[in-house]
Formats: C-alpha cells, sequence, structure tokens
C-alpha cells in the first residue's frame, strides 16, 4: 500500500519563514470519493504568493490553515478516478497539496498534454507565471516598440517571461536579478538589452540610468521597496507601472515606506496591480501564443527543480531568499 508523504503547515511565520514553520507527515493515502480522484503528483509549484498565504490577515487567496497540507500548483497522473470525465492515465494540472498523492475534485483539475517537453512547463512557462508576465504586459504595461521596459527579479518565473516578451515587441529591455549568474542569463541567454545586479551596485539610481538612459516607460514590477523607489525617479511621462509583486517585502513583520511616489502626479504615471487569476477567460489566448513561442524558440525558460517532496520546505524558504534560479519547482515522482 502506497503512503501519502505531506507538508503540513505547523505554525505561522511572523517574519522569514524557517523550518520550524512546516512538518513532515507520513499517512495513508485517501480514497477518492464520487466525482473525485486521486492523483499521483509528479511535480508542484512553489511560488512567492504563498508568502501571503501563511499570514492571519485576509489576502486575494484563503489563507493556509495551521495543521493542514499546504496547496500549490501541481501536475500529476490520475492514478484512480471516479468520474467519467477523467481516466486512469490521464495527465492533470490544479491546486493541489504539498504531498504525493492528492484527492480532488475531477472538475478542479484540468487535463493536460504530455507531449510539451516535460510536464513541469504547466507550472512555469506554459502556467500561471508565464501568464502572468503576459497579462501583466498586454493589459496594463501595453509596451510600444522604442520603449523602454524595465523588469525587476528578471531571472525568476515571472520576469524571464516579461523581459522575453517586451523584447519581441520591440522595446529596450532592462532587467536586475541578484547574481552575476542571473544577470549573465537574462543579457546573454534571453537578449535583454542590459542588466545589472542590484545587489552589488553602489547605487541603484546609477544603475537604472545606465541601463535605462531615456528613462522607463514601463516597469515590470516584481519586488518593491527600495526598487520601487529608485524607479519613480526615472519615470518617464506616462509611464505604466504593472504592480505584479514586492517580494521584498513579504517577510518584513513592518513594512518599509515608499518615499518618491509624488513623481507619479507630475509625469502622470498609471500603477496598477492585478491578480493572474482574475483573467482566466484570457488562458486559451495565452496558451496558443506561448506555446507558439515556446515550440519555435521565441521565449526560452529556465526551471530550477528541486528533487523530493520533503525538500519543498527549503526550497520554497530558499526562493524567497533568491537562491532559485529560474522558475522554483520540486519534482515528487517521476514522469
Ligand atoms: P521568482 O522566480 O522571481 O523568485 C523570487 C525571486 O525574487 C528570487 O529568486 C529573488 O531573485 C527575488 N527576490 C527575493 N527577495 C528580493 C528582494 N528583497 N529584493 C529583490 N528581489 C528579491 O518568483 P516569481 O517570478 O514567481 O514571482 C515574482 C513576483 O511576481 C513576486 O513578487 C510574486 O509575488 C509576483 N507574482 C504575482 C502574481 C500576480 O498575479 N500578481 C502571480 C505570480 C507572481 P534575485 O536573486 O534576483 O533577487
Amino acid at each position: 500500500m502506497a503512503e501519502n508523504t505531506r507538508i503540513l503547515f505547523k505554525s505561522r511565520p511572523t517574519g522569514w519563514v524557517d523550518a520550524s514553520h512546516f512538518e513532515i507527515a507520513k499517512g495513508p493515502v485517501a480514497e477518492p470519493a464520487s466525482n473525485e480522484v486521486l492523483i499521483r503528483n509528479i511535480f508542484m509549484s512553489l511560488d512567492p504568493y504563498m508568502r501571503g498565504r501563511m499570514r492571519e490577515q485576509k489576502s486575494y487567496t484563503p489563507g493556509f490553515e495551521l495543521g493542514q497540507v499546504l496547496q500549490a500548483g501541481a501536475v500529476g497522473e490520475v492514478i484512480v478516478s471516479n468520474d467519467a470525465s477523467l481516466a486512469v492515465g490521464d495527465l492533470v494540472e490544479g491546486r493541489l497539496g504539498w504531498e504525493t498523492y492528492s484527492v480532488a475534485k475531477a472538475t478542479n483539475v484540468n487535463k493536460v498534454d504530455g507531449n510539451v517537453g516535460s510536464l513541469s512547463h504547466y507550472l512555469g512557462v506554459l502556467g500561471m507565471p508565464s501568464m502572468t508576465a503576459w497579462v501583466g504586459l498586454r493589459n496594463i504595461g501595453q509596451p510600444k516598440p522604442g520603449e523602454t521596459v524595465y523588469v525587476s527579479a528578471a531571472s525568476g518565473a515571472v520576469g524571464q517571461v516579461a523581459g522575453q516578451i517586451a523584447k519581441m515587441q520591440g522595446c529596450h529591455v532592462a532587467g536586475s536579478a541578484g547574481s552575476d549568474a542571473k544577470v549573465a542569463y537574462i543579457r546573454d541567454e534571453l537578449g535583454f538589452d542590459t542588466a545589472f545586479n542590484y545587489q552589488t551596485v553602489a547605487s541603484l539610481g546609477d544603475a537604472l540610468a545606465q541601463a535605462c538612459p531615456k528613462g522607463i516607460d514601463v516597469y515590470f514590477e516584481n519586488v518593491g521597496g527600495a526598487m520601487l523607489d529608485a524607479v519613480l525617479l526615472k519615470v518617464n511621462p506616462y509611464a505604466r507601472i504593472v504592480a505584479c509583486g514586492m517580494i521584498s517585502q513579504y517577510n518584513l513583520e513592518k513594512p518599509e515606506g515608499v518615499k518618491n511616489l509624488g513623481t507619479i502626479v507630475g509625469n502622470k504615471v498609471k500603477m496598477q496591480g492585478f491578480i493572474v487569476s482574475d483573467h482566466m477567460d484570457l488562458k486559451a489566448e495565452f496558451m496558443a501564443e506561448m506555446s507558439g513561442w515556446l515550440a519555435t524558440g521565441k521565449v526560452k525558460y529556465r526551471e530550477d527543480i528541486t528533487q523530493g517532496i520533503e525538500n519543498a520546505p527549503s526550497a520554497f524558504i530558499g526562493m524567497l531568499k533568491g537562491k532559485n534560479f529560474g522558475k522554483k519547482i520540486v519534482r515528487i515522482a517521476a514522469e
């Protein structure tokens, strides 16, 4: 009889997350009820938004419950089906658990095609993070040829796609990341025009001035804090700030203030937040466009895969500290 290894949410962090906030539990595999399926999880996604779900306060997604298995986007194989819409052997993705086997309602998972290179793509380049980049630029950034687009956390799951889309749209694309290897990747492999290591530059303002000599027309905001403040001093008239995320603030007990917001008034800057899950009506359009770009090599995508469900907590903690290089994924089982 197979055993289910699960990662439970043990205690609520107030600052940085550490291993004490997780518990590894082993137990029997649950049996699916009518209209449910049992899934053998193969890959699961680790994402910064999960840090928000560890808070007590209300967020745009419900918080994780203490003592319960953590949730994650995952892909896996149906091994028992009590629903006519899914058969044993079907590959599916959905919001499942940090666990080796999940039971889900058949209506809560989507069948996927196994011929996309790797099933992990459904968690990255053909999944939520890549769609976030696509939607944010399509609906808010709306870059025009010749404009300057600046992307922070540019080697990450969202950032690497945002920069490549902006490049295809004829923009001058600048990016920043937290290591020299990440900087080399976005510039030399993804084709960003210029990039810098925000951890080692003497001044963010000078680095931005050098990377974006004509100022910034679109800022794809992934980090917030000091970076946002520095960008606000470089925005052009009618710039758009795509407020996608602010990871630099997620583990702070007290968020930092932003000092330079005044520049958006005279420059008539539009700054707009968005949540990708509100835009699922665009999913088919996104999938068609992104699969084409992936197949023709117009979009490249780097994944950072950790082996084994028991290593998910340390991989998650590492991602929040910038230790991931590309989309953070956990391999739970062989395909
Ligand atoms: P990444 O793959 O980019 O991983 C997180 C990265 O953030 C780290 O690797 C690190 O890269 C960077 N980072 C961590 N701490 C800091 C810091 N203090 N200052 C600057 N950079 C930091 O994650 P994603 O691409 O999945 O997510 C990027 C952003 O997009 C996040 O803010 C996330 O919350 C947001 N998001 C929003 C969605 C939406 O619907 N609005 C959906 C999905 C994601 P480095 O080494 O370069 O510092």
